[in-house]
């Protein structure tokens, strides 16, 4: 887990770097409160929470009489901590539920979200964690769109011996795929079948269509135990209107955050939680096999302060 903090210190974050350089300086001056908002603004913490962090600070920082930048910066911890909100279960379900009938059926974790986001890399990279911690696993490939991507998805589960459910041929209906991952997944007594999904927006209508469908196709067989929405950090506030349309139209448990690693946008994190009200659970920090770690709060802000 110290590798979220490693990896976030090291892509050198203007977030920390700068606010420590402003929070520095022996009295804070008008400039320098600006300054400390505009470095949130710039890592994309969101305008209005930028605002009330830095004017929360302030107040604080005046009523309490803190002149000290190191008490400044520990206020400055806890406010970004607060934002951050460590009360939220960011646990993943991934155990294989008995009905009330005794039959036992896999955990389905259905991934979602903009192609491009970084979806297929992540279920191979969550099969990979799942696999380790000693659960059996089936794939999905789901998303029958991108004519590369069931194959890009066999090759991630191939590498942890992990069997890919597939169309043979390009653009199958994707819900036909996800029933039968998932009834292959039910027959074969797997713990977890991840479903990739296609990231087709083409409008809201479309995509509620092609979710709504996929998530009663599997549902025949068993529950989702998890709705996942990838996200791509470097994509701002165009990202997220995005993101806000599947987490309207895919009932979303978890955000997955990608591509946190070599970029200053950590503040995203506090953006989507607000605008989309689902937890951060996991987050990419590279295109590697193990570059995915769980979402930990207090990890996150002493990365981003560095
Ligand atoms: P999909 O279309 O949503 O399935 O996206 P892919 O999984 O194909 O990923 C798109 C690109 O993003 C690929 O080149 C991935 O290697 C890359 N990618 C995915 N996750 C991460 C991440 O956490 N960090 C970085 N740097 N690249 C990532």
């Amino acid at each position: 887990l110290t590798r979220l903090r490693d990896r976030l210190a090291r892509s050198g974050s203007p977030l920390g770097a700068r606010m420590l350089q402003v929070l520095s300086r022996d009295h804070l001056t008008e400039d320098d409160w600006d300054e400390l908002e505009e470095t949130l603004l710039l890592a994309d913490v969101g305008a209005g929470p930028s605002q009330e962090l830095v004017e929360s600070i302030r107040t604080q920082a005046r009523v309490q009489g803190l002149k000290d930048p190191a008490q400044v910066r520990a206020l400055l911890r806890e406010q970004l901590l607060a934002l951050v909100d460590p009360s939220l279960d960011r646990s993943l379900s991934t155990a294989p539920r008995t009905g009330e009938d005794g039959v036992t059926v896999p955990a389905v974790v259905l991934v979602v979200g903009v192609n491009g986001t970084g979806k297929t890399t992540t279920v191979g990279k969550l099969s990979r964690v799942l696999v380790a911690d000693g659960r059996t696993v089936l794939l999905g490939a789901a998303d029958t769109f991108r004519a590369a991507a069931a194959d890009q998805l066999e090759t991630w589960g191939s590498r942890v011996g992990v069997r890919t459910v597939r169309s043979d041929r390009d653009g199958a209906d994707p819900a036909s795929v996800a029933f039968e991952a998932v009834r292959e997944g039910a027959t074969e007594g797997v713990d977890v079948v991840l479903v990739d999904t296609a990231g087709r927006l083409q409008n809201k209508a479309g995509l509620m269509d092609e979710l709504g469908k996929i998530t009663r196709v599997i549902t025949r067989t068993a529950p989702l135990s998890e709705v996942l929405l990838v996200l791509d950090a470097t994509t701002g506030q165009n990202g997220m209107n995005q993101a806000r349309v599947f987490a309207e139209v895919a009932g979303v448990t978890g955000i997955v955050l990608t591509k946190l690693d070599g970029t200053a946008k950590g503040g995203i994190v506090v953006a989507v939680q607000r605008e989309l009200g689902v937890p951060v659970k996991l987050v990419g920090l590279g295109e590697g096999p193990d570059d995915l770690a769980p979402f930990d709060p207090e990890e996150f802000v002493d990365g981003i302060l560095g």
